[in-house]
């Protein structure tokens, strides 16, 4: 029951929802189902309870992956809370949060259901506007607000809502985030009962040969923009209401890599942002920290800029596993990777791969098809150059596009006619019908000047086939093969055909 006067304070349940809600044994399969966590649900548990409250954390994304013939109210039966804290962080599921607000107000009536993340962030007032099973929105970062709201039932006086009163749709206005992140711990894993499992799971779910990795949080908001990216400066500041990123301090980071590695025995640590994007010195410390603690592990970020041959040795010397690293090419027209805001030529991308080449760091590289002002001109040149990558660097794997969804509040999607884009999806309602969809076309929801929905859906799927084809080959089985054990136990002897 919610209690009725402030104090005392109710249980919170944390929940990440489901992308989809048909058992998984009868619909698309274990990889429509997406079990990694935004990081801060953690750190939300975490504070939540050293601040005297009870709060748990279900992922039911993963729930439903271990009982693939339940329901999800046969999923969720059982559990108890005053607060249901719904994640809606990416727009993948907009669908699975609101079956899953719905199902949890089935059963446990008088316990509020509430939503927070960038995406119910961004649609606060349409998502309480239309299902009258959430509650409320906690919009912006949520560690205050939610503990607030665990504490208190006078919501007319907590910042950083958004909720429902007298029929109608109230906003309470921004909570001012707050200036730092040090009061945060970020490492408490076993918040999370089944975090052992959790560590071996990856965005498509869970493999045992997986060595255990955690996505650790560097900074929140980003001093970047990136047109298409939801987390940039323009778009954090939009859904999440942050004028400025702000960045931990990097002993305090070093020593949460320590903490992984020794406590959970993590042996992949993810950083959540490319250090770099705080400039050399902030980078240089960052991995001298890290140095002095020998920490045992592997490390994996995509890349902001390309690191020079001695931050690369830096990198190396601070995670002496190895290092994989992300690197957006994105198109191989630098006139669109600079104009969305990747701070490097093709050039500099030929320079880089071989000092990387020469340190033996694994590449994951990425292309995106849909950028404003490409052609299709340039993205048959971006397949062709793709193979070539992998034919000259064996440490270079290609990971095959699947059709981009402009984020609600990236930047091209909050200014697109700076960006010669066109909108084709507006409001959570349309996001909430796409993610349902198995059709490509479906998950497309822009044009450019240069490509139509229909153009962008077809190269994306001719890109797709030409990598698929790839390594179907055998050609690249190496490349394959040194990129599988970075993130797996044992090598991969034989490539299953694809
Ligand atoms: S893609 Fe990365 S670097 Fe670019 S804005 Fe997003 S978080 Fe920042």
């Amino acid at each position: 029951m919610f209690p009725l006067s402030p104090g005392p304070v109710g249980k919170v349940l944390i929940v990440h929802p489901p992308v989809d809600v048909t058992p998984l044994a009868e619909s698309r399969g274990s990889s429509s189902e997406y079990p990694l966590m935004p990081m801060g649900l953690f750190t939300m548990v975490d504070y939540l309870k050293r601040n005297g409250v009870e709060a748990d954390l279900v992922n039911l994304a993963l729930e439903r992956m271990l009982n693939p013939n339940s329901t999800l109210e046969r999923v969720i039966r059982g559990l108890e809370a005053d607060i249901v804290a719904i994640s809606l962080h990416w727009f993948v599921h907009s669908y699975g949060a609101i079956e899953a607000a719905r199902a949890f107000k089935k059963l446990l009536p008088n316990s509020k259901v509430v939503f927070g993340g960038f995406t119910s962030s961004f649609f606060a007032k349409e998502i309480i506007d239309n299902y009258p099973f959430v509650d409320a929105v906690i919009v912006g970062e949520g560690e205050e607000t939610i503990l607030e709201l665990a504490k208190s039932r006078e919501w007319g006086k907590i910042d950083g809502l958004v909720y429902r009163r007298g029929g109608k749709t109230v906003w309470n206005g921004w909570r001012k985030p707050v200036p730092n992140l040090e009061s945060y711990t970020f490492t408490n894993v076993k918040v999370y009962d089944k975090w052992q499992l959790y560590l071996k799971c990856s965005p498509s779910g869970y493999l045992p040969t997986r060595r255990p990795s955690f996505w650790l949080n560097v900074a929140r908001s980003c001093l970047m923009n990136c047109a298409y990216c939801g987390g940039s400066y323009e778009g954090y500041k939009a859904a999440m209401g942050r004028e400025e990123a702000i960045v931990r301090n990097p002993s305090r980071l070093a020593e949460d890599c320590a903490t992984l590695v020794e406590e959970y025995g993590v042996e992949v640590v993810k950083l959540s942002h490319d250090p770099l994007i705080w400039g050399e010195r902030y980078y240089s410390e960052l991995m001298e920290e890290i140095s002095k603690r020998g920490v045992d592990a592997r490390a994996y970020w995509d890349l902001t800029y390309l690191p020079r041959e001695e931050q690369v040795k830096k990198a190396l010397k601070a995670f002496e596993g190895g290092i994989c690293w992300g690197l957006s090419l994105e198109t191989t027209s630098d006139r669109t990777r600079i104009g969305v805001g990747r701070p490097y030529s093709l050039a500099d991308i030929e320079n880089f791969l071989t000092v990387v080449q020469k340190h033996d760091v694994i590449l994951d590289g990425y292309f995106l098809v849909g950028l404003p002002w490409c052609t299709k001109e340039d993205v048959e040149r971006d397949m062709e150059y793709a193979i070539d990558l992998m034919k000259r660097y064996r440490n270079v794997y290609m990971v095959p596009p699947f059709p981009y969804t402009m984020d609600p509040h990236a930047p091209m999607a909050l200014r697109p006619r700076d960006y010669s884009v066109r909108k084709l999806c507006s409001s959570f309602e349309c996001y909430r019908k796409l993610v349902k969809s198995e059709k490509w076309e479906s998950w497309v929801v822009h044009e450019t000047d240069q490509l139509s929905k229909s153009d962008i859906v077809s190269l994306t799927r001719k890109f797709f086939k030409r990598l698929e084809e790839a390594y179907s080959s055998g050609d690249y089985g190496e490349n394959v093969a040194r990129r599988y054990s970075f993130e797996h136990e044992g090598a991969l002897l034989t490539l299953a055909p694809r």
